[in-house]
């Protein structure tokens, strides 16, 4: 009898881990830029060899502090390349790194240091005295690190200073051998109920995302970028793109401490920045600025990943034709690690007139290869993409969650057959291409019929006079809800309610035209920019016509 010889899994089994594009970028790039803002002193620069150098450094220095396999790493910190340090000492030494956000309340803070039960927090200095006064409440933190981040920074009492462990401490000798689905990081994401909810992401998952981040299609990450770090690294790990950035050895340029508008502006155009994201209230926010201060050039930008929430035509179409500059719709969550879908046309949709072009790029587009998605009822049925039929995104891959960490809330939103129910609505064209039209929550029913505030709002904003457009529902006897559009006219400029209306009435059906236009002052915004609709409802809920 002859045997079969194996055919199978012939391949190698090697691991998918951070590890290979640390010691990639250290071999391969050591000569490349890495930059961080210092306020009023200028960017600081250093070297991936620096990098490296330093990585191990700290590798060691934490090792010696007695952290572990596994143990959670906390950072509380502005983007700079202290933190891309940790970024990668954390997890190449097997621990974790944990990303705090540092705009959420003292209550949540405190709940997500100790549910993730950081050993050690690392603290930009500016920010301790946000953490000082709960610094007691901690219970499971043994050690704060504090970083220097701004000039004349002190170290205070008690905690033990970064630049001083990095110099003193022997780099790590040789890297421990991971597992790719070891876990490399983790952060937390707010829902409207209950307690955040934390996400563990695998190098595996880390791996493959920066791979597909990477891809041509997508945001085609090069060695020849210069990427400008503007979405926080404690918002899904800035879009994952410091990991993606170091695969390619790409030139890295962080924002620093809370980066304004006019910093953003002036950071790319004296260092020729060619990728920068971040979401629409910080692009809104520039274009306000370009107007008044014409002086900037940004046209080195080869595209700007807009996303977190949905990014108005207007805004798109302004930066192409007034700026040169390519902004890419691209939708995704914390749980995603984060990347969904990119907006890209496809080839067969280049020669299409300028107005159906913008139309499709208004869209959240394509899922990324490596991601599938569905869309689905509320009865659980499979929606058909024909432009119309709306159903909740569900999607399934290899850099999305399997389940939250330590969460009882984390099962009813997975599907039996394995798909994460991300909670956002959605309804797909022939072609694939996402459009969401709300989160569930911010969806709006007027009697009987759905209204979706995100269209409603991208409208307005297309208004030459509008800076910032929210729509809510606020209660009716009648139609249940109703929407109210809540509107921020640009600096300089008043409008009225009337001229919204009469803007909006020949592009709605007229149930779904704003019952009312209220002017204010600036759309509050969540913690990692984004409008906060919650607190319009509050502000608004007991609004009458
Ligand atoms: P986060 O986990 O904080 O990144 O938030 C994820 C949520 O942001 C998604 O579930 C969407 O509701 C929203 N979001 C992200 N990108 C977009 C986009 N391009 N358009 C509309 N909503 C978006």
């Amino acid at each position: 009898m002859t045997t079969k010889p194996p055919l199978d899994n012939l391949m190698m089994d090697y691991p998918l881990t951070l590890t290979h594009f640390f010691e990639r970028a250290r071999r391969l790039f050591a000569n490349k830029t890495l930059g961080t803002r210092v306020p009023g002193v200028g960017l600081q620069k250093s070297t991936y060899a620096d990098f490296a150098g330093r990585t191990a450094r700290l590798s060691a220095a934490l090792a010696a502090l007695g952290v572990g396999k596994r143990d959670r790493v906390g950072t509380f910190a502005w983007n700079s390349h202290r933190h891309l340090e940790i970024y990668f000492a954390a997890p190449l030494m097997g621990a974790v790194l944990h990303t705090v956000n540092i705009r959420l309340s003292a209550q949540d803070i405190r709940y997500i240091v100790n549910h993730a039960a950081d050993r050690v927090l690392i603290v930009d200095a500016s920010l301790w005295p946000i953490l000082a006064p709960i610094r007691g409440e901690l219970s499971t933190v043994e050690h704060v690190i504090v970083m220097a981040d701004t000039p004349g920074a002190t170290i205070p009492r008690g905690t033990l200073d970064y630049e001083q462990l990095v110099a003193a401490t022997p780099p790590m000798s040789e890297w421990p051998k991971l597992a790719e689905t070891d876990a490399a990081g983790m952060c937390y994401t707010s829902g409207t109920t209950g307690h955040p909810k934390g996400v563990v992401y695998t190098h595996r998952a880390i791996f493959l995302h920066s791979m597909a981040s990477s891809m041509a299609d997508v945001f085609a990450l090069s060695e020849r970028d210069v990427i400008l770090h503007i979405v926080p690294m404690f918002h899904a790990n800035a879009w994952c793109v410091p990991f993606a950035a170091v695969l390619n050895g790409a030139t890295q340029v962080f924002g620093g401490p809370n980066p304004q508008p006019r910093d953003i502006v002036e950071l790319i155009h004296q260092e020729r920045v060619t990728f920068v994201g971040a979401v629409p209230t910080v692009w809104i926010a520039i274009d306000a600025l370009l107007e008044a201060e014409p002086r900037w050039d940004i046209s080195s930008v080869r595209m700007i990943p807009i996303g977190g929430s949905a990014a108005p035509r207007a805004l798109l179409e302004k930066f192409e034709k007034k700026y040169g500059v390519s902004l890419l719709h691209a939708w995704g969550m914390t749980e995603m690690t984060p990347l969904g879908t990119v907006c890209r046309l496809k080839s067969s949709m280049t020669s299409l007139a300028d107005d159906e072009r913008y139309a499709i790029r208004a869209k959240q587009g394509i899922p990324v290869g490596g991601v599938d998605l569905r869309i689905v009822d509320e009865a659980g049925r499979e929606q058909p993409w024909d432009g119309r039929s709306m159903g909740e995104i569900q999607v399934r891959g290899p850099w999305i969650l399997r389940s939250y960490y330590d969460s009882a809330e984390s099962a009813d939103r997975f599907t039996d057959d394995g798909w994460f129910r991300t909670g956002d609505v959605a309804v797909l064209d022939p072609e694939g291409y996402v459009q969401i039209t709300d989160r569930t929550k911010d969806l709006i029913k007027s009697g009987g019929e759905w209204i979706s505030s995100i269209d409603v709002e991208t409208m307005i904003m297309a208004h030459p006079k509008v800076l910032e457009a929210a729509v809510i529902a606020v209660p009716h006897p009648k139609w249940v809800e109703r929407p109210l559009a809540c509107v921020v006219p640009r600096p300089g400029e008043t409008v009225t309610a009337e001229e919204i209306l009469d803007f909006l009435r020949p592009k709605l059906a007229r149930w779904a035209l704003p019952d009312d236009v209220v002017l204010i002052e600036t759309v509050p915004k969540t913690s990692v920019g984004k409008f906060d609709k919650k607190v319009l409802r509050e502000r608004f809920k007991d609004w009458r016509r």
